[in-house]
């Protein structure tokens, strides 16, 4: 797959425009490597440039690239390709963009003094030097940019004559470095994109990972995100970068044009210069769905190439920054609160106009907190004490970060907080009618066609829900707001009659007697081979126009399944004639009709299904008559609403089906199937699919290969039922209840903290359950054993409650009536299986049901229907018990339809966290090697969590602790068996290894800092170091490392030893010397990497002995304070490709080399302090004009104060 990804992203560079100078890309020698030339205007000066992609398994997310050119190629050029950093998860044409930038900048510059390419220029990058020189010429000297001088005031107008700086545009570049360091404290990271610092139009992003966002797994599968996206912010200052409060200042109008802001999620933590502009200039089309539709093909391959993506939200968000951000900051500067200010602003624009409103005292209370959302959602830059002036980059991400994590708690239209106690774990809106309308209409809602490609059985299960609902008229909330022109209702018609008593199931009695006056029609004819209609009495007008629906009713009728035929009016110009689409039969479902329910549902070709065997055929014309869809639905009596709804989904085709057109055509738009599904139809489907606010995945799904990805959530003991994952409540409910079953299994000492029961409720119930989540507001079945949630652990007991409602089963004995027509599953019964906290003692009732009216204690796990599916390509899985099976409470076990139920562990995550939070540190250390592992993981964090610290864990994701503390099948490596010292043969040396005690070390502090590539990458250095360190002499080596001492891979202790092997001229070095008389037997060094290691160099200091310093004498390349100068160690040295080991032996090498390095005596056995290595380090570099590596301060000195980012 990754290969594949690589050879289609290489195909399609070779079919692009290629950036700037670059041209003949071509396919290299091996696998992974691609060749081209680069030229800027002379042609005859063109370089080979090859690049190469060691890890293709790793495109196109975390691969590398090595980049080198040919041997004739100017070593300025040499030099800059082997500096081209930041390709780390480039495409091959966004790696082209960057080697076209690198090198487009060094023709202009051919001093060979490079920078990184423009786009990829970002402000952690200057934050870092700034930090550390603290001193604006030295950053402005670095860069080419500045040296001219080119901007003048805040406003950005070019001046080109100043050679120097004007005191305002420093001003200027402080206030924007400022207010951008304040956002990167506060825990996010932060990009520039274009010329912010020279004061013209610029992007400027910040980012954060959704992992730290505390959302469930389980939302960010309902909301399309992945935990290791970032969340993006886009903020676009066409004329300049502006602060908090010049754009408070501005009239709307002003705004418009100074400010531009976009959210989008991507793999990257800032788009690509091209992606921010595309962002902004996104074409209007088919707006609604490339919403959810952004992971599907599609046509435009523009599309397909930006890394980039808008998220769920992003539309409704957009326009909440955009129009609303800067009057909310304005009421929040006068005291308000968010809440306040957003309810003072919907009370404005609602009274409209400039009157002065009282504000509520209520607007200026803060904000409650909800404890259970990571710290960094509750941080409020305007609270921040002392300040004046405030970051509007920070509050903007700020205030997206409260509408994209509790986006449930907010109309998505409107953005009024939500009147309701309803948790839903899916954004919605409002109960207005026009947030309704706006929310299908203006595209906010999920895309059917995305639902019906990715998951046709989810959608087959709401339409199900929804009819039998409907049937029961169980419905509580309408359609209302769609402006549904429906069918009229028609209850006169004596044909209707059968499924009319389905439609009105357990209703008040219809009176069919009350049949007088039929709805009145128009009298036609109907010439079923040429599909048109001619009117009797010819009206003064066509009645109908192009695209109008109508109900066709033949007078003789044939065939129930002939009762009313819908089709679409295609042409009128030859009133009275006019020609329909072929018609769609109302899909009754299998135990109303003898024919095949299935027959000419598809609208396309199959003409011959609809010639009835009647010798009505015969004549010409058929009696026939037809009333149009033009019934307001919204003024129907609910009754009529109940019927209507029927009706319309009775005439959708099924969703295999559907799905098979949508494979077939592009674009995948249900628009488009005009003459197949009514626009009253597919509005009422969105309407089922998007108002669904619970997260159902297949577990089961289609007899093909692309379903078997969930078979490892599959739990046994619920044979012939089809499973489904079932998440509800909001995001952070997950947490909640985590938190609730972590308490209780510490206060009771439990072994096993939560159980399992069935949660049964009758099928029509199950349509709202998905809407408001379980409660026990409006129980059906009596409250016999008190108000709460009632539970099963006897799947049939709660099945009993499942079938009721009277359904019944079916006149054929297997479809129970009320089963919406075209169902593929053609479900009978639902049924939840629900982890609870193991408490019963402290249920409402433990006996005969567990009812729980503690609502975190439930969680939804699971949910399961029984079916007699229409079609074999249903595949419902094998009884078999999953191999790696959850340990449950023996006492506690539910049973299912086919024994005692057995849930796959991969499936919980809940005991699994617990337990591990609960287990004792181990005292013994296991073998390095796998203590390493245990320790590395591939997820953000590398550090363990502290076991006492609730607040830490509830920070990190059920995905990244799962990865931590779980039975993830470990990565594969072949741990080599320690060789014992004496087998391995080489030169005499006193050192002895082990013999290090790490805790009278002055250390730095562990770092915080993590990412998952890189703790991979010094996993296998360390790895890789440890099996070299086993396969060779001591003495040899020269180096040490105690692989199972080391804490975290970011921080490696190494020790140097064996200088006597080294001979000088026939003599001993003088280090060694030194150490033998001192009794030193090693030089401890501290190698500390950087989170984009390999791509900066680490940082190497010596802890002890003391060295003397140049002037005294000293040398080795250690200077004043111990750390390591060579230029290998610099980012001006630096090669991504070199290995630890290498680099270990070159230190040693440079230590043993001339001027010598030599021990401090009267230092005795001293150590060096950080703080003076550190410093020192940024002297020698400045010293030799070597670039200080970005992030260096993060690196040496452990966190950056403020220390926002504690993960
Ligand atoms: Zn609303």
């Amino acid at each position: 797959m990754p290969r594949r990804q690589y050879v289609a992203d290489l195909q399609q560079a070779q079919s692009d425009l290629l950036p700037a100078g670059i041209h003949d890309l071509q396919t290299g020698e091996d696998d992974g490597q691609f060749e081209f030339l680069f030229s800027n205007g002379d042609p005859s000066s063109a370089i080979k440039v090859t690049a190469l992609i060691p890890e293709l398994s790793d495109y196109p997310k975390s691969h590398e690239y090595m980049i080198f050119s040919g041997e004739d190629a100017p070593p300025h050029i040499a030099k800059a390709l082997q500096n081209v950093r930041r390709t780390n998860g480039k495409t091959v044409f966004e790696l082209l963009d960057i080697v076209s930038v690198t090198l487009e900048k060094l023709s202009a510059d051919p001093d060979g003094d490079t920078e990184m390419p423009e786009s990829q220029l970002d402000y952690e990058d200057q934050s870092e030097e700034e930090n550390d020189f603290d001193d604006d010429d030295i950053y402005d000297s670095d860069h080419e940019a500045f040296q001219n001088g080119t901007t003048e005031t805040m406003s950005g107008a070019k001046s080109s004559s100043g050679a120097s700086m004007k005191p305002a545009d420093r001003a200027f570049r402080a206030r924007l470095r400022s207010d951008l360091r304040l956002a990167k404290e506060a825990g996010f990271k932060v990009g520039i994109l274009g010329h912010a610092l020279d004061g013209f139009n610029a992007f400027v992003t910040l980012s954060i990972r959704i992992s730290k966002l505390g959302i469930s797994e389980e939302a960010m599968e309902a909301w399309q995100v992945t935990a290791s996206d970032y969340l993006i912010l886009i903020l676009q200052f066409p004329n300049g970068y502006k602060t908090n409060e010049e754009l408070q200042g501005f009239d709307s109008i002003r705004l418009q044009s100074n400010i531009g802001i976009r959210v989008c999620a991507g793999k990257s933590y800032k788009p690509t210069l091209q992606e921010a502009i595309k962002a902004f200039t996104i074409i209007k089309k088919n707006a609604r769905d490339s919403l959810f539709t952004s992971d599907l093909p599609k046509p435009e391959e523009e599309v397909a190439e930006s890394s980039i993506k808008e998220t769920f939200i992003s539309k409704p968000l957009n326009g909440l920054l955009q129009e609303r951000l800067a009057t909310l900051l304005r009421f929040r500067s006068a005291g308000m609160s968010w809440s306040g200010a957003e309810e003072h602003y919907s009370n404005v624009s609602s009274t409209g106009s400039n009157v002065e409103q009282a504000v509520p005292d209520r607007c200026f209370e803060p904000d409650p907190v909800n404890p259970a959302l990571p710290q960094i959602m509750h941080a409020d830059h305007l609270a921040d004490r002392g300040r004046t002036t405030f970051s509007f980059p920070l509050l903007a991400m700020q205030f997206l970060l409260r509408h994209f994590v509790r986006c449930t708690e907010f109309c998505l239209v409107c953005h009024k907080k939500m009147n309701t106690e309803l948790e839903a774990i899916k954004p919605y809106v409002c109960e207005s009618e026009l947030c309704l309308y706006q929310y299908m209409t203006l595209g906010f809602g999920p895309s059917i066609e995305h639902e019906i490609l990715a998951q046709p059985y989810v959608v087959d299960l709401l339409i199900s829900f929804c009819y039998k609902s409907a049937v029961a008229c169980k419905l509580k909330e309408y359609p209302d707001g769609l402006s549904l022109a429906v069918p009229p209702s028609d209850p006169a018609c004596a044909v209707l009659e059968p499924y009319h008593g389905r439609y009105m199931y357990g209703t008040q009695p219809q009176t069919v007697a009350s049949v007088t006056s039929p709805v009145a029609g128009f009298h036609v004819g109907f010439d079923r081979d040429r599909l048109e209609l001619i009117f009797h009495n010819k009206p003064e007008r066509c009645p109908v126009k192009r695209g109008d629906w109508i109900v066709l009713k033949m007078s003789n009728q044939v065939s129930l399944q002939e009762a009313e035929l819908h089709c679409r009016v295609d042409e009128t110009s030859f009133f009275p004639t006019i020609t329909i689409s072929k018609p769609v039969v109302l899909n009754l479902g299998g135990n109303n009709i003898s024919a095949s329910p299935h027959a000419s549902t598809n609208g396309v070709s199959d003409q011959t299904t609809k010639k009835p065997a009647s010798p009505a055929a015969t004549s010409k014309w058929e009696e026939a008559s037809f009333t149009v869809y033009d019934q307001d639905f919204k003024s129907m009596t609910v009754s009529d609403k109940s019927s209507a709804i029927c009706r319309l989904l009775d005439t959708l085709p099924d969703v295999k089906t559907i799905q098979e057109y949508l494979t077939k055509n592009q674009p995948a738009d249900l628009k488009n199937w005009v003459e197949r599904i009514s626009p009253a139809a597919l509005s009422l489907l969105r309407w089922v699919i998007a108002s669904n606010r619970a997260c159902i995945i297949q577990v089961d799904g289609d007899n093909d290969a692309s379903s078997a990805l969930k078979k490892e959530e599959r739990l046994s003991g619920m044979a012939n039922h089809m499973q489904f994952r079932f998440a509800m409540g909001a995001p952070d409910k997950e947490q909640r209840f985590l938190n609730e079953a972590r308490k209780t299994t510490n206060r009771l000492n439990l072994a096993v903290p939560t159980i399992f029961a069935w949660h049964g409720s009758p099928l029509h119930n199950w349509h709202m359950i998905i809407r408001e989540g379980l409660h026990f507001k409006n129980t059906d079945h009596g409250r016999a054993y008190g108000h709460g949630v009632y539970h099963a652990l006897d799947a049939t007991t709660s099945s009993g409650y499942a079938s009721m409602g009277g359904m019944g089963i079916g006149v054929n004995g297997d479809v129970p009536k009320g089963t919406w027509g075209s169902s593929v599953l053609r479900i009978s019964s639902a049924l939840a299986l629900n982890e609870i906290v193991n408490a019963p003692a402290e249920f409402v009732s433990s006996k005969p049901y567990y009812v729980v009216a503690q609502l975190d204690w439930i969680q939804t796990r699971y949910l399961f229907v029984s079916c007699k599916p229409a079609q074999d390509t249903v595949q419902i899985g094998n009884d078999t018990p999953p191999q790696n099976a959850l340990t449950q409470d023996a006492s506690r076990i539910p049973t299912g339809t086919s024994g005692s139920v057995v849930i796959p562990a991969a499936a919980i995550k809940t005991h699994r966290m617990i337990r591990n939070e609960r287990r004792p540190p181990s005292p013994h250390n296991p073998s390095p090697l796998k203590k390493l592992k245990a320790l590395g993981g591939y997820r953000d964090q590398p550090i363990p969590i502290d076991d006492d610290d609730d607040t830490d864990s509830i920070m990190t994701t059920a995905s990244d602790t799962g990865a931590l503390f779980g039975e993830d099948p470990l990565p594969p490596t072949e741990p080599s068996p320690p060789p014992t010292p004496a087998k391995l043969l080489g030169p005499p040396t006193d050192y002895i290894p082990g013999q290090l005690d790490f805790s009278t070390l002055p250390l730095m502090p562990l770092p915080t800092y993590a990412t998952s590539h890189t703790t991979k990458r010094l996993m296998k250095e360390l790895q890789s170091c440890a099996r070299v360190q086993d396969a060779t002499p001591l003495a040899d080596l020269g180096w040490s490392i105690d692989v199972a001492k080391i804490e975290n891979a970011y921080q490696w202790i190494v020790e140097l030893h064996s200088f006597h092997t080294f001979e000088i001229k026939g003599k001993k070095l003088p280090l060694a010397v030194d150490m033998a008389k001192q009794g030193v037997k090693s030089v401890v060094m501290e190698v500390r990497f950087n989170k984009d290691f390999p791509f900066s160099p680490p940082y190497v200091r010596v802890i002890t002995p003391r060295f003397l310093g140049f002037n005294q004498g000293g040398g080795g390349h250690i200077v004043l304070g111990g750390a390591m100068c060579m230029e290998l160690l610099t980012n001006t040295g630096w090669s991504s490709v070199s290995s630890m080991e290498s680099v270990l032996m070159q230190i040693r090498l440079a230590i043993a080399s001339e001027p010598f390095a030599r021990l401090d005596v009267h230092a005795g056995r001293g150590s060096y302090g950080t703080g003076e290595a550190a410093d020192g380090y940024v002297r020698a570099c400045q010293t030799h004009g070597w670039k200080v590596p970005e992030g260096f301060r993060e690196m040496a000195y452990g966190v950056p104060e403020g220390g926002g980012g504690r993960l």
